[in-house]
């Protein structure tokens, strides 16, 4: 007898060659069929005419660090019909630790941010610092380390030894560009992509390069993709909101803001880089400040973002509207000439920042003709699965995870999601709690001594082939 048989829903699962009407049943957690018709009892069956079921869709980068917004960043991804997540900023321990309040049932891997003046109070770390840092980082949960070059940007060197270093930690190596040297924008792309050689690396939200800063934006977008074709080593996703996120908080003595994200927008829309600029932006209309209402986060606009950023003493997250839609659609579906996508997956950068849209932002895609469906299948879920070594998850194969998520086409919204076998999204409403963390083999300890679940990732194996769809 099957656990759950969900009946009548488009199935696309393109591992699998499969976009057609057919039954899922699900069993101890994991795909027991797929099929036309499927007959045999089962404990729960759920109907879903007119539905479209997928393997889980998979977010490789948001952040659930409260500081980048709430705490509430899993709440927001489960409600957005994602199962599995990356964050890609830590802190791990303060994530694990929100985990018991706002824990929702979801998958949740995590690297630790890197800013060396708050690990080691110098922007010069020694290689032996960096290497014990990763180690603690693993210690801790993360399954790896992230360089917040366009944040915390510090010298190329430093930045390059992380990368060389990671590996030999047997440790996943993430890299917003930018350093002492370039800035988050085409330049340190090309910069990150001379230095690495052939070491692999995720490069983060590359759509976040190309908002025209140095080049016309159409340039920059070619520009990225002509680089990411030439090193395959590097994988890569794009976030197709037009908003972004950063931290709002200035220094409070002189006025300055802290973070470079910030100083680099306020530019962009010509406002100073302090507490004026920030406030002439918001009342443009060209900053929203994140609020935490008690369940989620939210974005305000106007007098009442104005308001709350005072209110916080300027300590808040914030997004602009910088992401022009030219670069985003052109990242977002070029192709290489095998027919592998250039740019690997989408994402949010999401979480508890309030743009959660890989199905509503994937689906238009869809519905322009710029992707078929099973080719958003692909971008949502195939590529990080393989890429995140979840050799059991991105397919519907007998005896894969049951991480299902099942969508309103024709509302560009999610309505149903499970995640082995349990139910955790019903029609806006969350049914689980805790998380099943996504972790190294040092990490084990930490997240079960936390009371959470785990499933161990290696990756001392090399890189899967790039999916392409038939
Ligand atoms: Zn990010």
């Amino acid at each position: 007898m099957f656990d759950l048989l969900l009946k009548g829903a488009r199935v696309v699962d393109p591992v699998n060659n499969i976009d057609r009407v057919a039954d899922v049943a699900v069993e101890g957690g994991k795909i027991a069929a797929v099929g036309t018709g499927l007959a045999g009892e089962a404990r729960e069956t759920v109907d879903l005419t007119g539905l479209v079921l997928t393997p889980g869709v998979i977010d490789p980068h948001l952040h659930l660090g409260a500081e980048f917004g709430s705490p509430y960043g899993q709440r927001m991804t489960a409600l957005s019909g994602v199962t599995t997540c990356l964050d890609m900023a830590g802190p791990v321990r303060s994530i694990i630790e929100d985990t018991r309040s706002y824990g929702c049932g979801i998958n949740v891997a995590m690297l630790e941010g890197f800013s060396p003046m708050r690990q080691f109070g110098t922007e010069s770390p020694t290689s032996g610092q960096m290497g014990k840092w990763i180690d603690e980082s693993l210690d801790a949960g993360a399954i790896g380390v992230k360089i917040m070059g366009g944040h915390w940007p510090v010298a190329l060197e430093t930045e390059l030894e992380l990368v060389r270093l990671a590996p030999q930690h047997h440790s996943y190596v993430a890299w917003h560009a930018g350093s002492s040297t370039a800035g988050s924008n085409i330049k340190g792309v090309r910069e990150v992509v001379n230095g690495i050689g052939d070491l692999p690396l995720h490069l983060a939200h590359i759509n976040a390069y190309c908002r025209g800063r140095v080049n016309p934006v159409v340039d920059e977008a070619e520009e990225a993709l002509s680089l990411l074709r030439a090193h395959p080593n590097i994988w890569c996703e794009s976030y197709i909101s037009p908003l972004n996120g950063t931290i709002l908080a200035c220094d409070l003595s002189d006025g300055h803001c802290t973070d470079h994200v910030t100083c680099n927008c306020l530019r962009t829309y010509g406002f100073s880089e302090d507490m004026k600029g920030i406030e002439g932006a918001i009342l443009a209309g060209k900053l929203f400040v994140i609020r935490d209402n008690g369940t989620v986060s939210e974005l305000l606009e106007g007098k009442a973002a104005l308001d709350h950023w005072k209110a916080k003493g300027t300590k808040t997250a914030g997004s602009f509207p910088v992401n022009p839609a030219a670069s985003r659609f052109l990242i977002a579906t070029a192709k290489r000439e095998d027919g592998s996508f250039v740019v690997d997956s989408l994402c949010t950068d999401g979480g508890c920042i309030p743009r959660n849209v890989i199905i509503p932002m994937g689906l238009s895609l869809v519905r322009f003709g710029a992707l078929t469906l099973p080719e958003f299948v692909v971008k949502a879920s195939v590529n990080a699965a393989r890429h995140l070594r979840l050799v059991n998850k991105g397919h519907l194969s007998e005896g894969a995870d049951a991480d299902i998520t099942v969508f309103d086409f024709d509302r560009q919204q999610a309505v149903y999601t499970w995640v082995a076998g349990r139910r955790v999204l019903d029609h806006g409403k969350l049914l689980q709690k805790g998380a099943n963390f996504i972790t190294s083999e040092r990490g084990r300890a930490a997240v079960e001594k936390a009371g959470f679940t785990s499933t161990v990732v290696s990756f001392d194996t090399p890189e899967p082939a790039r999916f392409i769809a038939k």
